[in-house]
């Protein structure tokens, strides 16, 4: 087989700045171990996340400049509704500054105390928002979700035996909507079959439940069911990710991700009664139902990427070159969560360095480790980012998050020699402990020292 090539040349370029390793490690030090503390410009590749990191087609470009930025009625954002409806057929389209926007609207709507929101898995904002109306957001997964090494293809895929047992146990009238997040952000990206969004689906219909996707990575989702699910390699992805649509009530978005700009989002909704409360909302706290807190220039391209995301050469490099990244590092005896995500790729940190207890916080010893050797920013997805009050996760992961159409295949080969050479010193990379930490969120602005 060929090698799977970028499908597109590079018009702009932007630099990336050059450190040396004494250098990176000042800068680590005044930063105080905490990758979020350091400027952008003092790294080389930014794997710190894939939202509103990628980079924008020339098209998208030519559509910042014909932005039309009219109060109301805006020509972009009936652009925006034209090539969101074709994809969707979602009667209500709502734009909103980006995903957290919908959440907030919606679940100040059907969230409330006493509520329980399933879904396959929370993503942290998603989860937040639940949480902040009052109700409970409860995981569903299937088990080998949770399983590092298994070699499922849907490893997204909701529980539905204990979606059923949750309707029973809690009763149908405390859910307000059943959720499904295409692919799985929090379970290391991994993609929802269509069997299984339709078996969700028909426990929804027995129980009169409206199903909502989370859906902000729906293209990347339907490629992985065109190439993975049994009869489905004859279809399109447009027309696999209009069947998705067609089974939702509504749906969440961030176009940060598969809407391929660097801000926006979307609430897609069926009912007109809920359409008309949400319309309310959004003009109290975003703007106007033409523009919901964008320019125009952000509507238009906005448009433009949600017709580029579901071009099946783009999303074959895409697949591809994450899975390219998967696939090198496992070669290299480096264990990662198989397989490797739509988005990003999970790094065992606790496979890594086994001489680092999780109290000591090995994920975050690997990335400060990375950046050191080579400039490059991961991010702890471990006990750093949901331990704390006694709180332990599953897993101690490093995600590698890859920008859409950002680096090329080079630029990928210097972070799988980065890692493997971090792998044959792995014994020299220390633990850490925190030394102040804020209330909530710590990650973020968490200060770090050395054991
Ligand atoms: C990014 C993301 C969100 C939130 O979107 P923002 O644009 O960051 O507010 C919600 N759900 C999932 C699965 C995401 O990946």
């Amino acid at each position: 087989m060929r090698t799977i090539i970028e499908p597109f040349r590079v018009k702009v370029v932007e630099p990336i700045r050059m450190t040396t390793r004494e250098q990176r490690e000042q800068i680590i030090r005044d930063a105080e171990f905490n990758l979020f503390r350091i400027h952008a410009d003092d790294v080389l590749i930014d794997l710190l996340t894939d939202s509103g990191t990628g980079a924008m087609s020339s098209l998208q470009w030519a559509g910042v400049m014909r932005g039309d930025e009219s109060y109301a009625g805006a020509r972009s954002w009936f652009a925006l509704e034209a090539a969101v409806r074709k994809l969707s057929g979602f009667p209500h389209i709502l734009p909103t500054h980006q995903g957290r926007a919908s959440e907030r609207i919606l679940f100040e709507l059907i969230g409330g105390p006493n509520r329980v929101v399933p879904n396959n898995s929370h993503f942290d904002t998603t989860r937040a928002n639940v949480e902040h109306s009052g109700a409970a957001a409860i995981d569903l997964l299937i088990p080998e979700g949770r399983d590092p090494r298994s070699r499922h293809p849907f490893k997204g895929n909701m529980d539905v035996a204990a979606l059923e047992r949750l309707i029973t146990d809690v009763g149908g009238e405390r859910i307000p909507a059943v959720f499904v997040t295409i692919t799985n952000n929090s379970g290391g990206g991994q993609p929802v079959s269509l069997e299984n969004l339709r078996a969700v689906r028909r426990v929804c219909d027995k129980h009169g439940l409206p199903m909502f996707l989370d859906a902000c990575r729906f293209a990347e989702n339907a490629y992985f069911i065109q190439q993975r699910e049994p009869g489905q390699r004859e279809r399109s992805v447009r027309e696999i990710a209009r069947e998705i649509f067609d089974m939702a009530d509504g749906a969440t978005i961030s176009a940060k991700k598969d809407g391929l700009v660097n801000i926006g989002g979307l609430l897609l909704l069926r009912s007109d009664a809920l359409a008309q409360r949400a319309d309310e909302l959004l003009i109290l706290t975003e703007g106007f139902l033409t523009y919901g807190g964008l320019a125009g220039r952000d509507l238009e391209a906005m448009a433009q990427g949600f017709e580029e995301v579901v071009d099946e050469d783009y999303l074959r490099y895409r697949v591809r070159s994450v899975e390219y990244v998967g696939e090198r590092l496992l070669a290299a005896g480096v264990q990662i969560v198989e397989p490797p995500g739509g988005h990003a790729v999970y790094i065992d940190a606790a496979a890594f360095c086994p001489h680092i207890p999780p109290e000591q916080y090995p994920g975050q010893a690997l990335v400060v480790g990375l950046y050191r050797q080579a400039g490059i920013r991961a991010c702890e997805i471990g006990s750093v980012m949901f331990g704390g009050a006694g709180k332990r996760p599953p897993m101690e992961l490093v995600r590698l998050a890859i920008p859409r159409r950002v680096y090329t295949q080079s630029h990928m080969d210097y972070v799988v020699e980065a890692v493997t050479e971090l792998f044959a010193m792995r014994g020299e990379l220390r633990g850490l402990e925190i030394v102040s930490e804020p209330a909530a969120l710590r990650h973020f602005t968490a200060r770090f020292r050395e054991v």
